[in-house]
């Protein structure tokens, strides 16, 4: 099959052929038809060591175009068939332990990722993924709304495990795509005020229509006083969504005294704070990492009742040849968002 192919660090990705996937036990094979191009990947390719060959590519969605033994031992009870419509959490746990049985599977000890580096990912034609941590999409969803799942989950486990409640006021720093997905739950779950802090404005303008109350650019406005001239009160949660270097300085120097401070950005260096600053004001820091199967399911769920802005969220999508020249071009500053590459 065709696939984009890691090489080298900071080296464009090639489309070339590897081999075709088959399922082991209690796995599928999908045939990709949305993998969305995710920022860690971005960053990862510039600067990890991947073994050559390796194919990334973590929020998918496809067809059932091959079903392992024993993969109908699945979760909710109904066989899998062909052509079953789906989208996958990006590993495949042990199916044994405490958290793969609760849905927890991300923290399994035994976990394999897929496209980060362990199994093939999906920016190919097909991808090889688990039965237990497959779901099936809703027929009034597409494949490239199936390919938002994955982000949007990323964005529902932030506001719940920062228990953002209703009437609470958002400071989110950062609008791209995890951003985005962070103030659309918000929103959901009730809070008063959701502002987004980003120095690119179509970014700030995309967040406000998908649901953002306000937006600051922070090169030319103090971030907290303008929070609370727009919010008419100070943030109770900020909420770090960019991940390069100073960003938690910077959460930890505008968030008020015992506000929570929630870390999604994945910073791959080093970084430095100044923790005395947090001290004086008693903050909470708090980081988060991927997503329980329960979060893909209320997902799934909301795009079946067609709550969730995915019009919007998807700014451009590409095929695989075009993938390489896409990714390049998402390393610069851009005002996309979501890109889904449909192989
Ligand atoms: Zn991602
Ligand atoms: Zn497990």
């Amino acid at each position: 099959m065709r696939a984009a192919i890691w090489n080298e660090p900071g080296k464009p990705l090639v489309i070339g052929e590897v081999p075709d996937p088959s399922p082991g036990p209690r796995e599928l094979v999908l045939r990709v038809h949305g993998c969305g191009i995710c920022g860690s990947d971005l960053h990862v390719s510039d600067t990890t060591s991947f073994p050559p060959g390796t194919v990334m590519g973590h929020e998918f969605a496809g067809e059932v175009v091959a079903i392992g033994p024993d993969a109908n031992a699945a979760v909710d009870g109904r066989e899998w068939q062909l052509g079953d419509r789906v989208a996958s959490l990006p590993a495949v746990g042990c199916a044994r332990c405490a958290p793969c049985l609760t849905g927890d599977v991300m923290v399994c000890p035994d976990l394999q990722t897929t496209g980060l580096g362990v199994l093939p990912g999906g920016y190919a034609e097909y991808v090889r993924v688990g039965a237990r941590e497959s779901l099936r999409l809703p027929d009034n969803a597409s494949f490239a709304e199936g390919a938002l799942v994955e982000p949007l989950a990323v964005g529902l486990h932030v506001v719940d495990v920062a228990r953002i409640a209703a009437r609470e006021n958002v400071l989110i720093i950062g609008a791209g795509p995890v951003g985005a997905a962070v103030a659309v739950w918000a929103r959901h779950s009730g809070a008063r005020s959701v502002i987004l802090s980003d120095p690119v404005a179509p970014r700030r303008d995309l967040a406000c229509r998908l649901g953002a109350s306000g937006a600051i650019d922070p090169t030319s406005q103090e971030v907290l006083p303008e929070f609370e001239r727009q919010a008419g009160a100070p943030p109770d949660v900020i909420v770090e969504c960019v991940g390069i270097p100073g960003m938690i300085q910077h959460c930890i120097e505008v968030a008020p005294t015992r506000s929570r401070v929630i870390i999604a950005g994945v910073c791959l260096q080093p970084d430095n704070i100044v923790p005395v600053l947090g001290v004086m004001k008693e903050l909470s820091l708090k980081f988060v990492a991927y997503y329980h199967r329960s979060d893909f399911e209320t997902t799934i769920d909301a795009l079946a009742n067609e709550r969730l802005p995915t019009r919007e969220m998807i700014t451009d999508r590409v095929a695989l040849d075009a993938m390489p020249d896409a990714f390049e071009a998402l390393k610069q500053p851009t005002t996309q968002c979501k890109v889904v590459v449909e192989p």
